[in-house]
């Protein structure tokens, strides 16, 4: 017992969905073990499926966060738990250019495809609902509309497809980064709905971000991206973002199921 709090005591509050998927596949090789003591060759077989997709679940995980195993497991000790990575890489430059769900609906109106990001502020607002309904409304109107969906966008893997899932929104236009990557500068809005860190430039562009290397959706390649949330504050890992900053930006600041709601009375008027 003494091991086990002490092994969960050091680990950042965001990284919990690692842990408890490492903890999965330590209670299969635990099940194996037993099954090898007792001769139990179900147990063993069991066991050791739990445990491996235990193991591959928390390295998918890892790599898609850019962060090393170890790093996870024994990171975050005396910081308070889940404290947001040190700042670090360039202060961005530029200004930032608001936007008006009136104006966001007539930009989306007059597009012909859209492309929507979800991340962990949607989660938070409960969106996913409003997100649809917006879905619905611009494809009557033969807007084109996919869904850009980052491995670890949320706090847990497949946390914005089961959202969007719970919405309804159909499988066929919710696409997994590498499908829909390279589609960015063929769009003309791309709709970030209460996403940071996985459309943070700065990931490809500055080596010495906290969070440089890790695969990010290129939504500043569209025509135009807007960011939805509600303030300037960080994501998850604590750095600033330089697509708030970027021309080709509009930053649509507000709860993001209160602005859902706006642009959708503003789309159907
Ligand atoms: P982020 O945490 O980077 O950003 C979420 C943003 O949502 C915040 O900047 C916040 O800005 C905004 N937000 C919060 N509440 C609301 C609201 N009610 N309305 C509108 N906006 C809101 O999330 P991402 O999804 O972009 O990235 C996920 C992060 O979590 C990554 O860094 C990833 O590594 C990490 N992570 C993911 C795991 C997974 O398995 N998916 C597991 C562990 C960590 P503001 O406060 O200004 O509104």
């Amino acid at each position: 017992m003494l091991l086990g709090v002490h092994m969960i005591m050091a680990i950042g509050g965001a990284d919990m969905p690692v842990v408890i998927s490492m903890l999965n596949s330590y209670s299969g090789w635990a099940a194996a073990a037993t099954g090898f003591m007792l001769s139990n060759d179900l147990l063993i077989v069991t066991g050791a499926l739990v445990g491996s997709s235990g193991a591959i679940l928390s390295y998918i995980m890892c790599r898609a966060m850019n962060r090393h195993f170890l790093s996870v497991i024994a990171g975050g000790f005396g910081s308070g738990g889940g404290a947001p990575a040190a700042a670090g890489g360039a202060q961005p430059e530029g200004e930032i250019t608001p936007i008006s769900a009136t104006e966001t609906a007539e930009l989306l109106r007059s597009s012909q495809s859209v492309v929507i990001v979800p991340g962990y502020g949607m989660a938070v607002a409960q969106a996913q609902h409003a997100v649809y309904e917006i879905t619905q409304v611009l494809r009557e109107q033969g807007v084109e509309v996919r869904f850009a969906i980052h491995p670890v966008a949320g706090r847990m893997p497949g946390h914005m497809n089961v959202l969007l899932a719970e919405a309804k929104v159909p499988y066929d236009i919710v696409l997994e980064m590498d499908e829909i990557n390279d589609d960015f500068p063929d769009t003309d809005v791309a709709m970030v709905i209460g996403a940071n860190d996985i459309v943070n430039p700065s990931a490809e562009d500055d080596p010495s971000s906290p969070i440089a290397g890790m695969p990010v959706l290129e939504v500043w390649k569209a025509k135009t991206s807007i960011v939805m949330k509600r303030s300037m504050a960080s994501g998850y890992a604590g750095v600033d973002n330089p697509l708030f900053y970027k021309d080709n930006n509009r930053m649509l600041f507000g709860d993001a199921k209160k602005m859902l709601d706006e642009v959708l009375t503003a789309l159907r008027a």
